[in-house]
């Protein structure tokens, strides 16, 4: 994979984009005896789930964007003889707190053990908030066991779905904004906010939104192999692709790098593919093509033009590179307290006031968002850096791109990052700053990135990192359901083009589902 020139003129499937996704569809389709071609715009493979040497004179390979893998099955994993190990964190998660001046927090151990009851009777002053919360994620992990079987199979019906689900949750999640459901459900703030994120991540919604899209958001985060528990790739996330790239050009699909699609033109009998590269402009032809890209960057492909409906991402990532772990101030072991997703300003009621702040075009006064160690549970990407060295990932929420657009763009960055940080510096006996490594030239290894740099690194349109909206995992009950590409949810407007990136109706995530359910349809169609 070093050249932009392809070894014949006809394929029987171009993938356009080498992310993750169009990875796991060439190994499958090049498995199956196809001839398959994957071009890539970038110098790697990859798209979001890569690793990288992000700070200068640190060998250290940080999972650069996506950083936890929950929705990608274990039996596609196993299909594809991927050698990647998935480790479980020890701590589910931590919430500092802050009650009339004094420092505590909840903390949700992994297993849950008798320390997590503890925690939260400590927090909350009784019983009732955890037995609430062992009533709710027992009812998920009931949902989860119906649909997680069902992703690489054609698309369920919602009705044949609903009919396995126990009613209450299948309201709470299906039907109803997922605010009324944790209202109803639970008392305290933090604990309420604590189950609430999870439908915001990379998600700008109201937790009252009533297009439902926090609820899908929310769906796909509990669901991954029917337990919805997010593990660590051991290497970083950057071996996950190694492994799907192995997997794909061992069975023998070709992989152009520095391959930028321009267009994509279905005909009767085929589809040609135009990229340009170091040597110059090239065209192939294909029985198929597959999308790895955004539907929204596909369209421009297709010669359609800019649709007005951008998607709008709203995340503000950073990664940081520390001497050492800093103390918190309630007293908790940093790495327990770090192992897991450290929750910072997401109470109930300051993630629906950010979200307020935001939409009125305000960075918000109080910055919701989570931290991770990686290097905690998985020490390997550390390489020989000196001891007590550990990565932090920040992942914010309801910072969208409208937030940075004009002139002022950096300034706003630079308070939304100032904001995250002071978040965490609330609770701990000593300022991050003072823990955060610095890189060959005396800068603070501190790496942040909005929606839109997003944007220009991997091409997700408005730096949304699921390709746009979510949608529901399942097909409605009246869904014309009368060719492969819709039976399996990858259908666009072209017989011969079909989705097989995050844009897919079941590719949100790093998951492999975008990529096996198109090739599926592919080989399903011949
Ligand atoms: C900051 C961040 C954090 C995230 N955290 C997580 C997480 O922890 N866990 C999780 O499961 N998910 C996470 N996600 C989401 C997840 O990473 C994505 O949903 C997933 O990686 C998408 O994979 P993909 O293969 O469908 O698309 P992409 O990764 O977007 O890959 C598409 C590829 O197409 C290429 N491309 C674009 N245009 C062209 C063109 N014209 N010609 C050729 N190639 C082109 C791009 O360069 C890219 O390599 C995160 C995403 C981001 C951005």
């Amino acid at each position: 994979m070093s050249t932009d020139t392809s070894s014949r003129s006809h394929y029987d499937v171009v993938v356009v984009g080498g992310g993750h996704n169009g990875l796991v569809a060439a190994a499958y389709l090049a498995r199956a005896g196809l001839s398959t071609l994957v071009l890539e715009r970038l110098d790697h493979t990859g798209g979001a789930a890569i690793s990288a040497q992000a700070f200068p004179g640190h060998p250290v390979r940080l999972s650069r964007y996506s950083y936890l893998v929950s929705v990608m099955p274990d039996a596609l994993m196993a299909d594809l003889d991927l050698d990647v190990t998935l480790t479980s964190r020890g701590t589910a998660s931590y919430t500092p707190t802050l009650r009339d001046g004094v420092p505590g927090g909840l903390f949700v151990q992994r297993p849950e053990g008798p320390g997590t009851a503890e925690s939260f009777a400590a927090l909350t002053g009784g019983e009732e908030e955890y037995a609430a919360w062992q009533r709710f994620y027992g009812e998920l992990e009931q949902m989860a066991g119906v649909l997680a079987p069902t992703f690489l199979s054609p698309l369920p019906t919602e009705r044949d779905l609903q009919a396995q689900v126990g009613a209450d949750i299948w309201r709470d999640v299906v039907e109803r904004p997922l605010g009324e459901a944790v209202e109803r459900r639970f008392q305290d703030d933090t604990v309420r906010g604590v189950v609430g994120t999870d439908g915001l991540i990379g998600t700008f919604a109201s937790l009252h939104d009533p297009s439902l899209v926090q609820n899908k958001c929310f769906l796909y985060h509990l669901v991954g192999n029917g337990t919805g528990e997010w593990r660590v790739p051991v290497g970083g996330m950057g071996a996950v692709t190694d492994g799907l790239l192995r997997a794909a050009v061992g069975a023998g699909a070709e992989v152009l790098t520095g391959a930028g699609v321009s267009r994509i033109t279905p005909g009767a009998d085929g589809v040609e593919i135009t990229w340009d590269g170091a040597s110059g402009s090239h065209s192939v032809t294909a029985d198929h093509v597959l999308s790895g890209v955004a539907p929204w960057v596909l369209r421009i492909l297709l010669g359609e033009g800019e649709h007005p409906d951008k998607p709008v991402g709203s995340q503000l990532k950073i990664n940081l590179l520390l001497e050492r772990l800093p103390r918190l101030r309630s007293g908790m072991d940093p790495a327990k307290a770090f192992a897991g997703t450290l929750h910072l300003g997401e109470d109930y009621s300051q993630i629906e006031r950010a979200y307020a702040e935001a939409a009125a075009g305000q960075v918000p006064s109080t910055m919701p968002g989570e931290v991770y160690c990686h290097s905690l549970t998985d020490p390997s990407i550390l390489g020989d850096a000196p001891e007590g060295t550990h990565t932090l990932t920040y992942f914010g929420l309801h910072t969208p791109a409208t937030l940075f657009e004009g002139p002022d763009r950096e300034a706003r960055k630079a308070l939304a990052v100032e904001r995250a940080l002071a978040e965490l510096d609330k609770h701990l006996e000593e300022p991050i700053s003072s823990c955060v490594a610095t890189d060959a030239s005396g800068r603070p290894c501190i790496e942040a990135k909005i929606p839109q740099e997003i944007e220009a690194d991997l091409a997700m349109p408005g730096g949304h990192i699921f390709h746009g909206d979510l949608e529901w995992p399942w097909a409605a009950n009246r869904a014309l359901l009368d060719t492969p590409a819709s039976r399996w949810g990858v259908q666009t407007d072209h017989e011969r083009v079909l989705l097989c990136g995050s844009g897919a109706r079941r590719g949100g995530a790093v998951s492999g589902l975008g990529g096996h359910n198109a090739a599926q349809a592919v080989l399903e169609a011949r």
